[in-house]
C-alpha cells in the first residue's frame, strides 16, 4: 500500500503553497494551528458549553471539510485505491489522528475505529488529563466525515475507550452498534 501520501501530493502539485498559505488539492487552504493551543481552546469552549456542543461544533467543522474532500477527493484517487484509505490518510495529514477502522460495515451501518496518532487528543491529556474534552470534539469530527464520505447515515461516535481517561492505549469509537456488540468490540478492540 502507498502511505507516502505528503510526497505524492507535493510531486502531484495537490499540497502547495500559494501566497504564503499552505493549499491542499490547489484551492483548500490550511492553517496550521499549534495542537496544544488547539487542546485548550477545546477545554475552555467545553467548559464554557458542554461536551454536547463540542461535538456539533466538531460535525460542524467536520461537514464542511468532508463536502471539499468529496469534490476533490477524485484528484488523489488514482494514487489510492480505495476512498477509506484515502480518507485515512488525508486526516492524518492535516492533524486529525490516525483512523484504525477495525469494522466498516456499510449493510448494517456500523464503524467501529481506533484514533491513534492524535496531536491535540494527546495535547489534551498532557494538559488535562481525564478532564480532556478534546475527544467530544473530534468525534464529531469524524462523525461528519463517515456519514458523507462512507455513507453511514446519521453517524454518531461514542467513546468506549479513551487515552485521556487511562481507559486504553488508544480511543475506540464505534456508532450503529448495540450494546452487546458494543461490549464484545470494547473486549476485542
Ligand atoms: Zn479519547
Amino acid at each position: 500500500m502507498y502511505t507516502d501520501i505528503v510526497k505524492d501530493l507535493i510531486l502531484r502539485r495537490l499540497l502547495t503553497v500559494q501566497n504564503n498559505r499552505i493549499v491542499l488539492f490547489r484551492k483548500l487552504q490550511y492553517t496550521m494551528y499549534p495542537a496544544r493551543a488547539m487542546a485548550r481552546t477545546l477545554q475552555h469552549i467545553g467548559n464554557e458549553n458542554g461536551e454536547e456542543y463540542l461535538f456539533k461544533l466538531g460535525y460542524e467543522a467536520g461537514a464542511d471539510a468532508a463536502e471539499e474532500m468529496i469534490e476533490n477527493m477524485h484528484l488523489i484517487q488514482k494514487a489510492f485505491p480505495g476512498k477509506l484509505t484515502a480518507i485515512q490518510l488525508l486526516l492524518e495529514i492535516i492533524g486529525f489522528g490516525k483512523p484504525l477502522v477495525k469494522v466498516y460495515d456499510i449493510k448494517h451501518q456500523k464503524l467501529i475505529t481506533q484514533v491513534v496518532n492524535h496531536p491535540v487528543i494527546e495535547n489534551g491529556k498532557n494538559l488535562f488529563g481525564e478532564k480532556s474534552m478534546a475527544c467530544s470534539f473530534y468525534r464529531g469530527v469524524y462523525s461528519a466525515h463517515v456519514q458523507r464520505e462512507l455513507g453511514i447515515k446519521n453517524a454518531h461516535f461514542e467513546e468506549y475507550k479513551c487515552i485521556c481517561k487511562g481507559t486504553g492505549d488508544h480511543c475506540l469509537w464505534v456508532t450503529g452498534l448495540t450494546k452487546k456488540e458494543t461490549a464484545e468490540a470494547m473486549k476485542k478492540y
